[in-house]
């Protein structure tokens, strides 16, 4: 079982002090995907880094604006080209200065375009690249960013040094798994990129949506055993005689959510191309998708 954290107390566009560093603005912005809302993170006292400005909500706007009265932004860091998390990054740098940070969505070798999902920000382009790694340095305050492809291909975690503290992004949250929708997202990529966190051992991890992680190694590897418990259970319904992905949905997620069902399909799926992938399983479609039937190896 993931050991998930739910409870938190907040006002909506209030900026509350969540650590001796760390300032959290929450966005109005509830829902399956997003829990309570996209937590915006200030960091620091007067010269201010700024992480997932968040949706396109003008009030949230003015709610960061109205917390760094009288401050300088110096940096907004953006973890990922999500809905939720970096249409606000361009009008508040625009209305502070900032030099904005984050890793631009590439376009797959042979492809004519990026294939996203319907979440994704496309307006978003960052000042700094920050795609393998990073330092990014105010008055007290200093982040490393860490790539960590899973959740999207161009998702960035930023720790904080001085707190040994990660913002998470959606990589990793306390409230919820993380959803991977193929292509741009990636099974094996997520893999990876949770044992380059576990291995950091930081003590707190701020994810952008939910109360904060305080004790990150347990909560990474019941997340990886979950996921390793997915692919079991899918090897499990194709020994079934199962072979679509549509039949194996309702019955994997019985005790889920049925609105969640159409993302939890495309979980399955990267769960699926990363069995294709390893061997396990395979299938005679030439573009394994949603629709293909898939079998045993
Ligand atoms: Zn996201």
């Amino acid at each position: 079982m993931i050991p998930y954290v739910r409870d938190m107390e907040f006002e909506y566009g209030t900026a509350q002090q969540v650590s001796p560093l760390i300032r959290r603005v929450i966005a109005n912005n509830p829902g399956p995907f997003t829990f309570r809302g996209t937590g915006t993170y200030i960091i620091g006292r007067g010269e201010v880094a700024v992480i997932d400005p968040g949706p396109d909500l003008p009030e949230h706007l003015d709610a960061i604006l109205a917390a760094i009265a009288g401050e300088t932004v110096k940096a907004i860091l953006v973890t990922h080209n999500h809905a939720d998390h970096s249409p606000l990054a361009r009008p508040l740098a625009d209305r502070t200065g900032a030099v904005t940070y984050g890793c631009p969505i590439a376009v797959p070798p042979g492809a004519a375009e990026v294939k996203m999902d319907d979440d994704h920000d496309e307006g978003f382009v960052a000042d700094i690249t920050v795609c393998a790694g990073g330092k990014i340095e105010g008055p007290g305050w200093t982040f490393e960013a860490i790539p960590t492809p899973g959740h999207t291909s161009n998702h960035i975690c930023y720790a904080l040094a001085q707190e040994n503290a990660l913002f998470s992004g959606d990589h990793i949250m306390g409230w919820s798994t993380t959803v991977i929708v193929p292509p741009d997202g990636d099974m094996g990529d997520y893999y990876e990129s949770l044992r380059t966190i576990s291995n950091r051992g930081f003590s707190t991890l701020w994810p952008t949506h939910g109360p904060p992680i305080t004790e990150p190694a347990p909560f990474i590897d019941a997340y990886l055993a979950h996921r390793l418990d997915r692919e079991r259970q899918i090897l499990e319904q194709l020994t079934q005689g199962r072979e679509r992905i549509a039949d194996m949905v309702p019955i994997m997620y019985a005790a889920v959510d049925a609105r969640l069902h159409p993302a939890a399909a495309q979980s399955v799926l990267a769960h699926m191309l990363h069995l294709v992938k390893s061997g396990q399983v395979a299938t005679d479609d030439s573009a394994p998708g949603l629709k293909s039937a898939y079998r045993l190896v």
